[in-house]
């Protein structure tokens, strides 16, 4: 692929020009998890496929020097494992930043109580606090890494208005932002728990999903596509 190709489909389609870093403005990745990564897969993926931007934020203590969530980019390659096998959709990450504000306290953990589908009506002062990051990744979707919640969670996609975004502890299963983005997006229900089954579909309402990759079906998939998030080239 010649040099003024990738740039051609990055200003074009992904509105990246100027000094160009092909690992994070094309690929999208700002991690390690010893992926090989083929450009011209990329490439066609990028032209052909629908994707959505998507801030991450990893929230640390004050003073922290521990930097980015070590997992940051095998979680966000599982999401995509997920929506490119089963939605032909995918994940562009658009920008990173690590957060030692020290917003949550000197313990780390965000203070939450409801966790409802879709808007949090009553956010806490630090849930509010906490979406306010990351306004600035050129993503309309923010994630934030956190050390965990009052509520006990291993995610919530419960967003203040008008600030669309999940969280995802630190530690927590490599399919939990697949989950909770997928909660944002499309406003995707969990699915029923009374049916067993049901534990291999990735809207199971807890971490214990069996035969990874977890799935979406066709309604969940058609839900996913009619976000208003979603770009085409
Ligand atoms: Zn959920």
């Amino acid at each position: 692929m010649a040099t003024h190709s990738v740039r051609s489909i990055a200003s074009g389609c992904l509105g990246r020009s100027g000094s160009l870093s092909l690992r994070r403005d094309v690929f999208g990745v700002y991690g390690t998890n010893g992926q090989t990564r083929s450009l011209k897969t990329q490439l066609d993926r990028i032209r052909n496929l629908p994707f959505l931007r998507l801030g991450l934020v990893t929230v640390r203590p004050a003073g922290s020097t521990a930097g980015q969530y070590n997992n940051l980019q095998r979680d966000v390659d599982a999401a995509n494992e997920v929506w490119l096998s089963d939605s032909n959709a995918w994940i562009y990450v658009s920008g990173v930043r690590t957060d030692t504000s020290g917003l949550l306290g000197n313990n780390g953990i965000l203070d939450q109580t409801s966790c409802p589908l879709g808007v949090q009506s009553s956010p806490s002062t630090e849930e509010d606090d906490l979406f306010d990051l990351g306004r600035d990744l050129g993503a309309d979707v923010v994630g934030y890494y956190i050390a965990g919640a009052t509520n006990g969670l291993a995610g919530c996609s419960a967003y203040p208005s008008g600030r669309r975004g999940f969280w995802v502890a630190m530690g927590a299963s490599q399919w939990v932002l697949a989950h909770e983005l997928t909660h944002v997006i499309g406003l995707n229900p969990h699915v029923d728990s009374s049916v067993a089954a049901n534990a291999d579909n990735l809207m199971w309402p807890n971490t214990a999903w069996t035969n990874t990759p977890p799935d979406l079906n066709a309604s969940q998939s058609t839900q996913l596509l009619g976000d208003d998030g979603f770009e085409t080239c």
